[in-house]
C-alpha cells in the first residue's frame, strides 16, 4: 500500500516582522482556505511567538525557531545569537526537545563547496545519524532537507535535485532505523522554495512538503501551502 505521509508546510518567519506586518500575515493565513490534509506551522521570531500563538488560527500550528539541550541555566543570548551549531548538539537538542514532549523539525543539509565536492551524500548521512541518535518516537520528527547553498539565495534546488537526496535519505532511514520509519517520517525541502516553484517539487515522490523562509513572509505562502492541490 502507497505511504500516506500528511504534506506539512513550516513558515520560517527567522527574525523578521514587527507586530503589525506579522498580524496583517496573521489575518491573510486566518482568512485563506487552507487544505486539510496538509499541516501547516509558522516559527516566528522567539519574542512574538505568544502573540503569534493567540492570534493565529487554532489550525496553524506555531514552532519555536531553536532551542537549547537543556531547560534551565546561565545560557545568555542562546536564542539570539549566530550559532556554529555541531552535528553534536543538534542531536542534544532534539533530544531535548523531544523529551520536554515537543515535535522537531530538524534541518540538514550539505554547503555549496561540499556539493561540488560531490560529499553531499556523507555530509547529509551524518547529519541524520546524529538526530536518528536521539530519536526514539519518529512520529514527532519532521526532516527537512534544506541545501546551505539554497537558503534566502533565491536559487531553488531543482526537483531533481531535491527529489534524488529525499530518495537517498529515505533509504538510510530504511537501512539505519526501520522500513515504517522511513515510510512514515516525512522529509520536507527548504531553500528559496516560492510559489512558482513549489507545484513541480511538490509533485515528486519522496517530498512531502516544504520548509520556506522568505516566501512564507508574503501572501504566496497560501498557494505553496496549496503545492499539492
Ligand atoms: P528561504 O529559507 O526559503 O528564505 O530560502 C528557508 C529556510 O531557512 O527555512
Amino acid at each position: 500500500m502507497a505511504p500516506s505521509r500528511k504534506f506539512f508546510v513550516g513558515g520560517n518567519w527567522k527574525m523578521n516582522g514587527r507586530k503589525k506586518c506579522l498580524g496583517e500575515l496573521i489575518c491573510t493565513l486566518n482568512a485563506a482556505k487552507l487544505p486539510a490534509d496538509t499541516e501547516v506551522v509558522c516559527a516566528p521570531p522567539t519574542a512574538y511567538i505568544d502573540f503569534a500563538r493567540q492570534k493565529l488560527d487554532p489550525k496553524i500550528a506555531v514552532a519555536a525557531q531553536n532551542c537549547y539541550k537543556v531547560t534551565n541555566g546561565a545560557f545568555t543570548g542562546e536564542i539570539r545569537s549566530v550559532n556554529r551549531t555541531g552535528d553534536g548538539l543538534i542531536g542534544q537538542k532534539v533530544n531535548h526537545a523531544l523529551s520536554e514532549g515537543l515535535g522537531v523539525i530538524a534541518c540538514i543539509g550539505e554547503k555549496l563547496d561540499e556539493r561540488e565536492a560531490g560529499i553531499t551524500e556523507k555530509v547529509v548521512f551524518e547529519q541524520t545519524k546524529a538526530i536518528a541518535d536521539n530519536v526514539k518516537d519518529w512520529c514527532k520528527v519532521v526532516l527537512a532537507y534544506e541545501p546551505v547553498w539554497a537558503i534566502g539565495t533565491g536559487k531553488t534546488a531543482t526537483p531533481q535535485q531535491a527529489q534524488e537526496v529525499h530518495e537517498k535519505l529515505r533509504g538510510w532511514l530504511k537501512c539505519n532505523v526501520s522500513e515504517g520509519v522511513a515510510q512514515c517520517t516525512r522529509i520536507i525541502y527548504g531553500g528559496s522554495v516560492t510559489g512558482a516553484t513549489c507545484k513541480e517539487l511538490a509533485s515528486q515522490p519522496d517530498v512531502d512538503g516544504f520548509l520556506v523562509g522568505g516566501a512564507s513572509l508574503k501572501p504566496e505562502f497560501v498557494d505553496i501551502i496549496n503545492a499539492k492541490q
